[in-house]
């Protein structure tokens, strides 16, 4: 969940459609159209990247006469729960855990976004605000949660991903049992009876 109190707008007269805005946008909200870009709003989570690259001063950020709310309600994370669980272990992120530093996102709302629908980071995005501020260390967490709903994924043309990383998280059982010398399984149990005191604390 992120509060919105800026989003972006184009200056059209300015702009010359080199899409650097639409390269660096990490929800889709920008997209340069007949040599102009163009911001949708329902999309744009007010990061700022776009106006920060635009060498045209053409991208900028408008105040809002509102604030503006994104994210998943919390009855509808309510009504996905069991669902947002099962997502969540699978891929090895405790649901309560934080998944975007930058927006303290946790990791049962962004799975919550995934089972409604969205297939990408830029969606993810666009419909929690999680991945709106660095969008580097929560990208290899927002891939790992995309990869274990939707399998193999291809980042789209001209987006660079930092895939995500593997951890012990993604060794297989039959080589954890091959290597009981790396003590993986107790790794993994003391790893998540922390993180289980720590969500309860939370
Ligand atoms: S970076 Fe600026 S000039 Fe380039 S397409 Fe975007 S708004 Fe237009
Ligand atoms: S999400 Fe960020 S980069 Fe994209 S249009 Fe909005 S302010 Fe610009």
């Amino acid at each position: 969940m992120k509060v919105l109190r800026f989003q972006a707008q184009v200056d059209e007269t300015k702009c010359v459609g080199d899409k650097l805005c639409q390269n660096v946008c990490p929800s889709g909200a920008i997209q340069v159209v007949a040599k102009k870009a163009k911001v949708d709003w329902e999309k744009c989570v007010g990061c700022g990247k776009c106006s920060d690259i635009c060498p045209h001063d053409a991208a900028k950020l408008v105040r809002l006469a509102q604030d503006k709310i994104i994210g998943i309600a919390p009855e509808e994370l309510e009504t996905l729960a069991k669902e947002i669980d099962e997502l969540c272990w699978e891929a090895g992120l405790p649901p309560h855990r934080v998944m975007c530093s930058c927006t303290r996102t946790p990791a049962k709302e962004c799975a919550a976004a995934v089972l409604k629908g969205a297939e990408t980071p830029e969606e993810i995005t666009a419909m929690t605000g999680s991945g709106s501020g660095c969008g580097i260390y929560c990208l290899a967490r927002t891939l790992t949660l995309l990869k274990h709903h939707l399998g193999e994924l291809k980042p789209p043309k001209g987006h660079k991903w930092y895939d995500s990383t593997p951890s012990m998280w993604d060794v297989p059982p039959e080589v954890e049992e091959q290597h009981p010398e790396s003590y993986l399984k107790e790794d993994r149990a003391m790893r998540l009876e922390y993180i289980t005191r720590k969500g309860a604390k939370q």
